[in-house]
């Protein structure tokens, strides 16, 4: 048992104030990977700032036609707003087809984006992780890495980032918001989130002092052409081997705007603009287009022993998120195991208050 403080803060300023002046200080949210990395010893803070009475649960919608989610907002309450169900499925999609519906109803946005790999070392102190203590090598490069990167990744570091959420987020332009001692600012997630380079410890352009408050989408959310595959190795309850979020504007037959980004293969959301282009203005029939987007993104993968199979998965689960965006045939049930909210997947009580 490592001791820890415990401080429960009521206002963004208190919460930024209590981490910055105490050492080691570690955020709490929902709680569903910050206190499993504290019970596996990964993770030792001296003290836990609580940031859930922080005024961070509202969805609203943005003045430029978008819609913006405080960081402590669910992923039931985020999944199924009816305005992220009509404008954007695509994330709903995605929330939906992650963990488990007690878990959706704990975690919560910010947290979700932060939270740590999967990566069977990380989370084993007797191994060596540059990740958990850097310097000490990886233990995935020649040891199980089924789940680990194909594209990004470094000597020092082959994780994936293993969010669902965050996929769609990429696919969807959206961008965070922070709140730190010197002020606020706003980030896009695509250049939040980092690849691990050497320094693979360092996962965010979050600063120590720093604290999520919000999630804000733009006005497009591709709310007629979207897919979000998901294939892992059981319906529920598993993280991505490869994901894949794609969403399309499609007029009079031709792709008029197209993006598309996977999950479970990098460590962070991967996306490549420049490939889109491969597909932007084409005829949605034309399938060979989406192989020469699905060829080009894997045409840089490096692959292990143990995931080499990813390579040609991810082509395929491209080629399929195409498919079903282009007929429309998306609906929740594709994806996951919830086709209508059941029981105990709606917001807890203080959230629908
Ligand atoms: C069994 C299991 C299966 C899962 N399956 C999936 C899955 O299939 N797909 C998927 O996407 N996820 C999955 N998850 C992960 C789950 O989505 C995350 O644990 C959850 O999103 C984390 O949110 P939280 O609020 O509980 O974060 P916490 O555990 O409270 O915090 C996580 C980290 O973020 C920091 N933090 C939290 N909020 C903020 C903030 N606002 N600002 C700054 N720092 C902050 C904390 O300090 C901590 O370091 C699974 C988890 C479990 C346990
Ligand atoms: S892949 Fe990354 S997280 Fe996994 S053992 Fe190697 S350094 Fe650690």
């Amino acid at each position: 048992m490592n001791p820890f403080s415990y401080a429960r803060a009521t206002s963004v300023a208190e919460a930024i104030r209590l981490h910055r002046t105490t050492p080691g200080a570690h955020f709490l949210a929902g709680g569903t990977n910050i206190v499993d990395l504290m019970r596996e010893n990964v993770v030792r803070p001296a003290a836990i700032v609580d940031i859930n009475r922080l005024p961070l649960r509202d969805i609203e919608d943005t003045p430029e036609g978008g819609l913006r989610a405080g960081a402590l907002v669910t992923h039931s309450k985020l999944a199924w707003d009816a305005r992220v169900i009509e404008r954007y499925p695509l994330l709903s999609q995605a929330i939906l087809a992650g963990a488990s519906a007690q878990i959706r109803n704990a975690g919560t946005v910010g947290g979700n984006v932060l939270q740590r790999t999967r990566c069977l070392y990380f989370y084993d102190p007797s191994t060596c992780c540059n990740k958990r203590a850097p310097g000490s090598g990886c233990a995935a490069l020649d040891g199980v890495n089924r789940m680990h990167a194909i594209l990004g990744a470094s000597e020092h570091c082959i994780a994936t980032h293993p969010s669902d959420m965050c996929v769609a987020l990429e696919a969807l332009d959206a961008t965070i918001h922070i709140a730190g001692h010197d002020g606020t600012r706003t980030v896009p997630l695509a250049e939040f989130l980092l690849l691990p380079g050497d320094t693979p410890h360092r996962e965010t352009t979050l600063a120590e002092d720093e604290l999520i408050t919000a999630i804000e989408l733009p006005r497009e959310g591709y709310a007629q052409h979207y897919a979000y595959v998901k294939l892992r190795d059981r319906q529920s309850y598993a993280f991505a081997l490869v994901s894949v979020a794609l969403g399309m504007q499609i007029e009079d037959g031709v792709v008029r705007s197209f993006a598309c980004a996977l999950g479970g293969v990098a460590h962070r959301p991967w996306r490549d603009r420049a490939a889109e282009t491969l597909v932007n203005g084409c005829e949605a029939s034309d399938t060979l287009a989406i192989e020469r987007f699905a060829d080009s993104l894997v045409s840089g993968a490096e692959a292990r022993r143990g995931n080499a199979f990813k390579v040609e998965m991810t082509r395929r689960a491209i080629v399929r998120a195409f498919e079903q965006a282009r007929a429309s045939e998306a609906t929740p049930a594709a994806a996951g195991e919830d086709a209508s909210p059941p029981p105990d997947d709606t917001p807890p009580e203080e959230d629908r208050a």
